[in-house]
């Protein structure tokens, strides 16, 4: 039986990945749902080659254009965040890959979960705005969440056959990005342009930023609390600058386990799609003699302060991440749109953690609520 696949966010950097692996491999999936927010051309493109029978473009002014493209060839056209909501619940759809960027994938994907989808989860920032919520919810649901970052689908695979066995704890490696070993004076100065050349992956602008500050392995951190059922104190990170050790995980008899690959989102967005099966294909394999020297290092969380501020907002519990987590979306705006430096981000975070009421057990309105909160805080700091 073919997996049916609704691709959230089909036009961007993972989504386009993900219609690469799907088209690779037509005896095991095919497209149900395509949907993107502003890129209509790209949708309509997508659209004409994979035929899926709905797409959802989310600017509402778009659809007339989308329609006219699409209703000749039986492909029914919505628009609108409502739509989104209520197309991921479709009978039809098997799994839902979630890779739209930021809070936006936090209805939509617990829309899903309730309709009793399966999730390959790369929209990371929904786990780190409610963890709790999403994954007592998929449990109630009996919905599995399979990881498409490249760091927990490791983790993933390292845990397969290990059902019964406490994990002791894991690591997390992250690249250190376009900065590594910078201090800050020289953060102070970096421009938009810099931070945009990451050294290993080439992903969506907002992804990259948070590379560059940390805040990407900081959001993964929560982001792996919630996936694999963690107290806080089983989470390490390590810096790892070549990017082939993809993460590792360590067992109570002290034995580690790691997956490696070269650095290629297509390997783990292929393993959330095809679990428990692995399919074969043509991805470029690692090979030891072209890295002779893999090395490990430790964070710098005194210059990259983005990854202790997440860590905090992890050990408060409640809304915080939730704050971060937005206080973060609007930074990372911010210094793309050039409006403030890249320390200035985590000065915005912080003073956001400082600043936003804290709320011990929120229930979705009160993640929304907070998001909406830090979002008018941060603006207020950006303006003067
Ligand atoms: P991109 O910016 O490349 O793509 C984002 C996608 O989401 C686009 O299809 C975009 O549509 C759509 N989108 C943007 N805003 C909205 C909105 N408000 N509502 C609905 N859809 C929206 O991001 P990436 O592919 O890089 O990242 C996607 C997610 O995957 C992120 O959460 C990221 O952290 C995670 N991830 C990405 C990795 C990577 O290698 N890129 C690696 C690991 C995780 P449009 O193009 O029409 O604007
Ligand atoms: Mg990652």
């Amino acid at each position: 039986m073919k997996k049916r696949i609704a691709v959230l966010g089909s036009t961007g950097s993972i989504g386009t990945q993900a219609l690469e692996v799907i088209q690779a491999h037509p005896e095991a999936f095919e497209v149900e749902v395509l949907t993107a927010h502003n890129n209509a051309d790209l949708l309509i493109t997508q659209a004409l080659a994979v035929k899926p029978n709905v797409v959802v473009i989310g600017q509402e002014t778009l659809y007339d254009k989308v329609f006219e493209a699409l209703d000749a060839h039986n492909i029914k056209v919505y628009a609108g965040k409502n739509a989104l909501n209520s197309v991921v619940q479709m009978d039809t759809i098997d799994v839902v890959l979630t890779a739209m960027v930021g809070y936006s994938g936090l209805e939509p994907t617990i829309k899903a979960i309730e309709a009793g989808k399966n999730i390959a989860l790369a929209n990371k920032e929904t786990l780190v705005v409610a963890g709790q919520l999403i994954t007592d919810l998929a449990r109630a649901k009996g919905v599995n969440i399979y990881p498409v970052d490249s760091e927990h689908s490791a983790i993933f695979q390292c845990l397969v056959g290990e059902f019964h066995n406490p994990i002791e704890k894991i690591i997390l490696t992250a690249s250190g990005g376009p900065f590594r070993g910078k201090g800050q004076q020289f953060l102070s100065t970096v421009t938009r342009e810099q931070a945009l050349k990451h050294p290993n992956w080439d992903m969506g602008a907002k992804i990259t930023i948070d590379s560059a500050s940390l805040m990407n392995k900081g959001l993964e951190v929560i982001e792996a609390k919630w996936l694999f059922h963690l107290q806080n104190q089983q989470i390490d990170v390590v810096v790892h600058p070549q990017s082939i050790v993809h993460s590792l995980v360590q067992f109570q008899d002290g034995s580690l386990k790691a997956q490696l690959g070269l650095p290629d989102m297509k390997l783990p967005i292929q393993y959330a799609l095809s679990y428990p099966h692995r399919l074969k294909n043509s991805f470029p394999r690692f090979n030891f003699v072209d890295y002779p020297q893999l090395t490990f290092e430790k964070p710098d969380v005194e210059t990259f302060r983005n990854l202790a501020l997440a860590f905090a907002a992890m050990e408060q519990g409640g809304n915080a991440a939730c704050v971060l987590n937005a206080a973060n979306e609007v930074a990372v705006q911010a210094f793309l749109e050039k409006k403030v430096g890249f320390l200035q981000m985590s000065d915005i975070i912080e003073s956001c953690l400082a600043k936003v009421a804290y709320i011990a057990h929120p229930a979705l309105t009160d993640y929304m609520a907070t998001d909406q909160e830090t979002r008018r805080v941060a603006q207020e700091m950006i303006k003067f």
